[in-house]
């Protein structure tokens, strides 16, 4: 007995749809799916289309191929946005669109696949993992590092395995497959521009790796199996106020106010273990006022991997604790600044709420080892 999932892939953008234009650069694609999608075997069964679904309703799905797991039929409709964008251009208005779209077709397909360009996709995919406050489905966001264009094109094999795990896995939350791995949304890092392994998660394992098989281990699950009801629930909002000031030693009180000047939320991307110039007294001061006047900042590791703790280890992270500016944990940048997006448009919180939800374990994103 074959069961047909249904999968829909938003088609945003990104490398993976890409050609060179006049100037020689590379710019996104129409029509993918007629263009490329459609004439590769390993994306596309024809046979199986013309006998099964030509001429009927479901004709607008393209055919996974069958794998091993000949049990499961994967069909997938490509929605592509009307302005395909590379993802460098994307703000959080891109990302809600994604959210709506994923809640508006929810219940139409078995799970969601994103094809979103590399650059921002640690955002979108920490995004994403906030709006989305319950989902009973699986979402993978993917790309490419070469167009699928390309013969050498690591596209089709995201694309492949994306599918398969949005049709097979049952993994709710929003997870992003790339090179033979499945990440948390909210812990991975774009790490290369050139390799194919072009993520990496570096404070949290993968989900999966890719092998002959692909399987997932329920201990790597936010959520038990079953513990998730299947709808979809968004949060609504973001909020734009926010950015992220990265401390390097050139940095200057002027460069401070000009940052903060606005914001609601501001990520300090700091030193080591949390630390900042303390000699020059104007710089913490900056920082401190901003606090007393409610923005809420947050303390953020510049390194790769590693935390920021709520108590301070040297001197020169001691002020900020003192003036409560928030620990991030080992919470990528990413997911903390879509974190604070998210935080500061939860109007019913007050401010010391919002503080602590911001050192709360929401999405998998941070481990506090004070609440454990
Ligand atoms: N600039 C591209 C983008 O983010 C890079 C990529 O997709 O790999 O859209």
């Amino acid at each position: 007995m074959v069961t047909v999932k249904r999968i829909l892939v938003i088609y945003t953008g990104g490398t993976f749809g890409m050609l060179k234009n006049e100037k020689g650069v590379l710019v996104p694609q129409k029509d993918i799916e007629h263009r490329v999608i459609r004439k590769l075997p390993q994306l596309h069964d024809n046979e199986y289309w013309k006998q099964n679904l030509h001429g009927t309703d479901m004709e607008e799905y393209v055919a996974l191929p069958d794998g091993k797991d000949t049990d499961i039929k994967v069909l997938y409709k490509i929605y592509e946005y009307d302005e395909l964008k590379d993802s460098s251009d994307f703000n959080n208005d891109d990302w809600l669109k994604m959210a709506r779209d994923i809640k508006r077709f929810y219940h139409d397909y078995d799970g969601f696949v994103v094809l979103h360009g590399t650059d921002t996709t640690a955002y979108g995919a920490s995004v994403l993992s906030y709006m989305l406050e319950t989902v009973g489905k699986t979402v993978v966001l993917t790309g490419a590092q070469v167009p699928i264009f390309q013969p050498r094109s690591d596209g089709n094999n995201n694309l492949f395995c994306a599918l398969l795990v949005a049709a097979t896995l049952h993994i709710p939350e929003v997870t992003v497959f790339f090179g033979a791995k499945l990440f948390r949304g909210t812990r991975v890092k774009k790490v290369s521009n050139t390799r194919i392994q072009a993520f990496d998660s570096p404070n949290f394992p993968a989900l999966l790796e890719a092998r002959t098989t692909l399987d997932i281990e329920p201990k790597m699950l936010i959520h038990p199996a079953g513990s998730v009801p299947d709808v979809c629930q968004i949060h609504d909002q973001l909020s734009h106020k926010v950015y992220v000031l990265k401390v390097a030693p050139t940095i200057t009180p002027e460069i401070i106010r000009a940052v903060f000047n606005g914001m609601d939320g501001v990520l300090l991307e700091t030193y080591g273990n949390g630390n900042i110039p303390i000699k020059r007294k104007e710089i913490y001061k900056e920082i401190e006022r901003a606090v007393k006047n409610k923005v809420l900042v947050v303390n953020v590791t510049q390194c790769i991997n590693g935390t920021v703790l709520g108590k301070a280890i040297y001197e020169t992270g001691l002020l900020l604790v003192e003036c409560g500016v928030v620990p991030a944990f080992d919470m990528t940048a990413e997911a903390a600044l879509a974190k604070l997006s998210y935080v500061l448009t939860k109007t019913e919180l007050s401010y010391e709420q919002k503080v602590e939800l911001m050192k709360t374990n929401i999405r998998g994103e941070l481990n506090n080892p004070n609440h454990n």
